[in-house]
């Protein structure tokens, strides 16, 4: 089947593109794009004016807990979610049961991800066995049956030397090192942000330095080995002055940031009364000055990406007293709403940067292909429509798991459809009409 999206608003920063063009798919891959492409026996699909055709959005920090906790979430539910909120492919840490720390285990998520048939899925392999903390492994092996990265991520890797040889190695193969700062015995058993929040709800606190001595010392030793580090889900202002100065000075370190570190403060869990264990999440809600400065990353660029981690849990284990419930929310399928909502239509960056930080930034954090769209490639495609008016409904996600703070929520900004190698696996007909239907 060859499709002929029609004069459609098409925004691509990777390849300069931003205005109406045609884009012809056939066989799966991007054919051509250009203006007044001849239809020549494609079927023609006109998208409504107010829809935006983006490269594929890729999200680089997902759980999708399968093998071992499919009560949670499982490939098949982690990637309908991924697609319905616009993701056209996602990375997957490993802290699944087992461990993704040696090739089987890879190549099971692979071979799962293959039969789902929603979006892609890049494996993310673990710095050490059992992620434990002490014997690194075979990252070469990880590598050659697919992962993209390496992390022990829902722990720190320890020891400098271990995050040494760690650098080292994905070095020599070419990934980087994916890293989950934290301090062990400066996080303790804290459970939110240190200050007057915690102290009011006598909530056990985690101060932001416990994050940024963690990405100091990873910025240092990726200085020392040459190795790539990408800092995950940064939330203390101390932490992007250190990225921000490993920049300056040349080093090989990438950071993200999560919709909810820059839309929330820990102010929620006050106005919450402190009970709401969807505001659980680590690293923990910030407090203002953290989540300005997040924001000011994004504007300014030295923040590269955005990535949800999407952290799945079953409504009984989040139903515990907050010091007991698990860390982490839902993100697949609100990220779209709350970044169009609070970055594009609230003035802090425009929509050509928001879509490169869903896009070819995250593909060039992690080495993946896609990220832009160029004739030949495969048509990972998402469609927004940043004007439409969305209610998160969280009982309807595709996720198995329902844990997000952000229920209820009306938000300015949506997901019209999701296109992975020319297949339409999701599409929002109210938004973007009946045409894309039949296309796959
Ligand atoms: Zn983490
Ligand atoms: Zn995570």
């Amino acid at each position: 089947m060859t499709l002929l999206l029609k004069n459609v608003h098409l925004i691509d920063p990777a390849a300069s593109r931003n205005g109406r063009f045609d884009l012809i798919v056939a066989g799966g891959r991007i054919s051509r794009i250009g203006r007044d492409l001849p239809a020549e026996g494609a079927r023609v699909v006109e998208l409504p004016p107010a829809c935006v055709v983006t490269p594929g959005l890729i999200d680089i920090h997902v759980h999708l807990r399968e093998p071992g906790q499919e009560h949670k979430e499982t490939i098949a539910t982690g990637t309908a979610s991924a697609v319905a909120g616009g993701f056209t492919a996602v990375a997957c840490m490993p802290n699944t049961d087992p461990i993704n720390d040696h090739a089987p285990v890879t190549e099971f998520i692979l071979k799962r991800a293959a039969e789902a048939a929603r979006a892609r899925v890049y494996p993310i392999g673990a710095v050490s066995i059992g992620s434990r903390g002490d014997q690194l492994t075979e990252i070469a092996d990880l590598r050659a049956a697919g992962c993209v990265a390496i992390t022990d991520d829902g722990r720190p890797v320890a020891t400098a030397l271990l995050m040494r040889r760690a650098l080292e190695y994905a070095g020599m193969v070419g990934i980087p090192v994916i890293d989950h700062c934290e301090d062990p015995s400066l996080k303790a058993d804290g459970v939110a942000h240190e200050g007057a929040v915690a102290s009011l709800l006598g909530l056990r606190g985690i101060p932001g330095t416990a994050e940024s001595i963690m990405v100091e010392r990873d910025i240092s030793l990726s200085e020392m080995t040459g190795g790539r580090v990408h800092i995950a889900h940064m939330s203390a202002r101390q932490s992007l002055r250190a990225v921000r100065a490993g920049k300056d000075r040349g080093v090989a370190v990438t950071a993200e940031v999560t919709p909810h570190h820059f839309v929330l403060t820990d102010d929620a869990l006050a106005e919450r009364g402190g009970y709401d264990t969807n505001l659980k999440m680590n690293p923990p809600l910030r407090e203002e000055a953290d989540r300005a400065a997040m924001i000011e990353g994004l504007r300014d660029g030295s923040i590269d990406v955005i990535a949800t981690d999407h952290a799945p849990h079953h409504a009984d284990e989040k139903a515990l007293e907050f010091d007991r419930a698990p860390f982490g929310i839902v993100g697949l399928e609100t990220a779209v709403p709350l970044c169009l909502d609070r970055l594009v239509h609230a003035g802090v960056i425009g929509l050509p940067r928001l879509i490169e930080l869903l896009t070819i930034n995250a593909a060039r954090a992690l080495g993946l292909p896609g990220g832009t769209l160029t004739e030949g490639a495969p048509a990972d495609l998402t469609v927004l429509v940043p004007d439409a008016t969305v209610t998160i409904h969280a009982p309807a996600f595709r996720s198995k798991s329902k844990n997000t703070p952000f229920d209820g929520w009306t938000l300015k900004g949506a997901v019209g459809a999701t296109i992975v190698g020319g297949r339409v696996v999701y599409v929002n007909e109210a938004l973007v009409g009946s045409g894309l239907n039949d296309a796959s």
